[in-house]
């Protein structure tokens, strides 16, 4: 069932539920109310018939029949006078058919003659509608017999169910009004939520530039908004994967070119001294090298996006990054550069310790690679309560203000000629920039042209 169709019979079961409660109780209170009036008015009668019938008694019997009568025409009921055993003695109605008659069987008349006022109501074929009400008839104190009052209340119960009828009509006007009302409401709400599940589908085919036109402060228009920046985001991503893969075709197919290059000219010229094959073939396993590279640092940037891959454990840092400073230090005095390592010999943080190893050495070796002879890279380490930090700075070459905002960036070379030489894919800060954030921290470089550069890397001590 859809969401519309829901919301609407949840609605509409509240509303019958409450619609009719209420009609119900409303007319309940109405009918009883109306017909409390008559019982009272007609206990009354009754009880005012036997006062004076008991007035008469044992004095003016004589006058009871008439008086009875007389009464019953003014209130226009009938009245019956029974004596203690519930013998009809005077019956107003013209025939005074029941007249010597017992209607001890009648409940009224047997809880008169016991000594109470009842009423009850009965349908009667031919009269209708008719209520009795019979009172006891004292004489001395004693029970001498029953006055019972039999009253047509046909036009009681004609406005009764007048007023019934009028209830259904209302309630079931004011029902279909609130179910149209609420088949729009729901219409209202589901709307904007199918126009974003259209919107899904939209973006699911890659038309991620998408943009649901939903406005509001609400939940839904927060959920819009929330769907239009995921598009951007996805836009933003998806740009940045065709960047990389193009950039990674074109970094693979230039060691390739020149691989071609290089084994042409030894399949067509047949007469090719041998010291020149081992220069070309020396060359040829030069680019392989390259390549094995890239499509290493490929690699390690592929993995690094499985994000849940990281396992952090608490290690020691100080241990690691020393380790660092050890497998660069013979590439470092072959250089002539001199690296400076300046740690507590124990600082714990909780860390990927490959990925953390990959990032200090990718920093530290850049260092090595961008400072000239006689230079040097010093990678110091700190710590507080809070978070460890890893200073790797150099007095090399230095990266130009323009540069220095794109280093992180996949293929980002400062100079490609000169990366081309020192072999670089600008692929190196990329991966520290990935493996920084794995690890919810923060990275930041300064540097100036000619003095050196200093990157600083904040990493949290507690994240596992
Ligand atoms: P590459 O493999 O080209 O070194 P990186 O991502 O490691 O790629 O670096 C990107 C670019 O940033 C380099 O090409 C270089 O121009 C510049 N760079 C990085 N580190 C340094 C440094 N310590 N000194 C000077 N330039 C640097």
């Amino acid at each position: 069932m859809s969401l519309r169709w829901k919301i609407f019979s949840v609605y509409f079961v509240i509303l019958i539920v409450s619609l009719a409660s209420t009609g119900i109780y409303l007319f309940n209170n109405i009918y009883e109310s109306y017909l409390n009036n008559e019982r009272v008015t007609n206990l009354t009668q009754a009880n005012m018939i036997a006062n004076l019938v008991s007035n008469f008694i044992g004095v003016s019997s004589y006058l009871i029949e008439p008086t009875i009568v007389d009464y019953s025409k003014q209130i226009n009921s009938r009245v019956l006078f029974t004596d203690v055993n519930g013998k009809v003695v005077v019956d107003s109605a013209g025939n005074g058919e029941l007249e010597g008659k017992d209607i001890n069987s009648y409940s009224d008349v047997r809880a008169a003659l016991k000594g109470s006022g009842s009423t009850s109501i009965h349908y009667i074929s031919g009269s209708g509608w008719t209520m009795y009400a019979a009172v006891p008839v004292t004489a001395k104190n004693d029970i001498v017999g029953s006055i019972l009052l039999s009253t047509s209340i046909d036009d009681v119960m004609g406005f009764l169910n007048t007023i019934k009828m009028q209830m259904i009509y209302t309630f079931t006007a004011i029902g279909s009004i609130v179910s149209i009302l609420s088949l729009i409401v729901a219409d209202f709400i589901t709307k904007p939520l199918k126009r974003l599940t259209d919107a899904t589908k939209v973006i699911s085919e890659g038309k991620f530039d998408y943009k649901v036109n939903i406005k509001g402060s609400d939940e839904i228009g927060k959920l819009a908004e929330s769907f239009n920046e995921m598009g951007t985001k996805l836009m933003k991503i998806d740009d940045e994967r065709k960047r990389f893969v193009s950039d990674a075709s074109h970094e693979l197919k230039t060691p390739l070119a020149a691989i071609k290059a290089l084994v042409e000219p030894l399949i067509s010229n047949e007469n090719i001294d041998i010291s020149l094959y081992k220069e070309f073939l020396r060359d040829i396993n030069d680019e392989v090298d390259r390549m094995t590279r890239l499509v290493n640092e490929l690699l390690v940037l592929a993995r690094m996006d499985k994000i849940n891959s990281i396992k952090n454990k608490t290690e020691n840092i100080s241990e690691i990054a020393y380790n660092v400073i050890e497998n660069l230090e013979a590439i470092a005095k072959n250089k002539g550069v001199s690296l400076v390592f300046d740690s507590d010999e124990k600082i714990f943080a909780d860390v990927d310790a490959d990925r953390f190893y990959r990032m200090i050495y990718n920093v530290v070796e850049n260092g090595i690679k961008y400072t000239p002879e006689g230079g040097s890279v010093t990678l110091k380490l700190s710590c507080d309560d809070k978070n460890v930090y890893i200073k790797i700075a150099d007095t090399g070459i230095g990266i130009s203000q323009e540069t220095l905002p794109k280093v992180f960036e996949r293929f980002s070379r400062g100079d490609t000629a000169r990366s081309q030489k020192t072999g670089g894919f600008g692929l190196g800060l990329a991966i520290v920039k990935e493996i920084v954030d794995l690890h919810k921290g923060h990275i930041d470089v300064k540097s100036t042209v000619g003095k050196g550069t200093e990157f600083d890397i904040t990493i949290p001590v507690k994240n596992i």
